[in-house]
């Protein structure tokens, strides 16, 4: 007679499809809950900037015959509420597309995409912008979307300082660096955790004067992760801020 024995390798490997698939369920759960939240979001801080437009087409309607200086003030408003908008929802089209993982990437040097942005801004913005970049770093990347992780954390830094900033590009040991620093207001240690995420600002009636979105660093993060890299934020209230970003180095092609 033959002992039948009971077949524990596939009880075992049961067992781990089970887990694997409980495992993706979670994932998906998890998944369905951020687009939710983000779909929750998005409308409330779009519902923002359509109020303040709806109120002052409501104050043009009343008053804009017989008091003609509220036209120029309304006008005003509609007009930078409505350009508000017009960025968030391309950056909120670009959050959702995934546009910023899926891209083809190839050897390219972040100095010189550093340096110009920088020159850029310093125009833009009439500031001075200092500049150490090593123009021989290479990482895999892609171009354009360096160049929107560099405007996004140098146009932080000279919205939230009146001073310099500073900007470096480094090769070392770990990869290549590179820096934004600034000596401007400084995020408070309660709010460093969350900066990151889509639609956190530390103070919303401040930076919604200064035109912020809150989706700016939630960008530069994911333009960070879809290059491999890690960014990395220091930071102390009226001293000022710095953000690193570093990217492991490509051979050059
Ligand atoms: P925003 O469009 O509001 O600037 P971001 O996602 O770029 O959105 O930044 C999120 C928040 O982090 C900002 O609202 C601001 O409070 C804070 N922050 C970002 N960069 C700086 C900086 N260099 N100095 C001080 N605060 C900053």
């Amino acid at each position: 007679f033959k002992k039948i024995e009971p077949d524990t390798k596939r009880k075992d490997e049961l067992a781990d499809m089970g887990r694997t698939f409980n495992h993706m369920i979670d994932l998906l759960r998890e998944n369905y809950e951020k687009q939710q939240q983000f779909v929750s979001d998005a409308s409330h801080e779009l519902k923002t900037p359509l109020t303040v437009i709806d109120s002052y087409a409501q104050l043009l309607k009343r008053r804009g015959r017989d008091k003609p200086e509220v036209v120029d003030e309304a006008v005003e408003a509609i007009s930078s509420e409505a350009q508000r908008m017009k960025e968030m929802t391309n950056q909120m089209l670009a959050l959702a597309s995934g546009e910023n993982r899926a891209v083809e990437k190839e050897p390219v040097r972040p100095g010189p995409v550093f340096a110009d942005t920088a020159r850029q801004l310093s125009v833009a913005y009439s500031r001075p912008v200092h500049v150490d970049a090593d123009e021989t770093a290479v990482i895999k990347g892609n171009e354009l979307q360096l160049k929107q992780l560099a405007y996004l954390l140098i146009e932080n830094a000279l919205k939230y300082s009146s001073e310099d900033v500073s900007v470096s590009v480094k090769r070392g040991a770990d990869g290549v660096t590179c820096t934004v620093t600034d000596k401007g207001i400084g995020i408070a240690e309660e709010d460093l955790p969350y900066i990151f995420d889509r639609f956190y600002r530390v103070d919303k009636a401040r930076t919604r004067a200064s035109g912020g979105t809150g989706l700016g660093l939630s960008i530069a993060k994911e333009i960070t992760e879809s290059h491999e890299g890690r960014i990395h934020v220091e930071s102390k209230l009226e001293q000022g801020t710095t953000f690193t970003v570093l990217f492991p180095e490509e051979e050059e092609a």
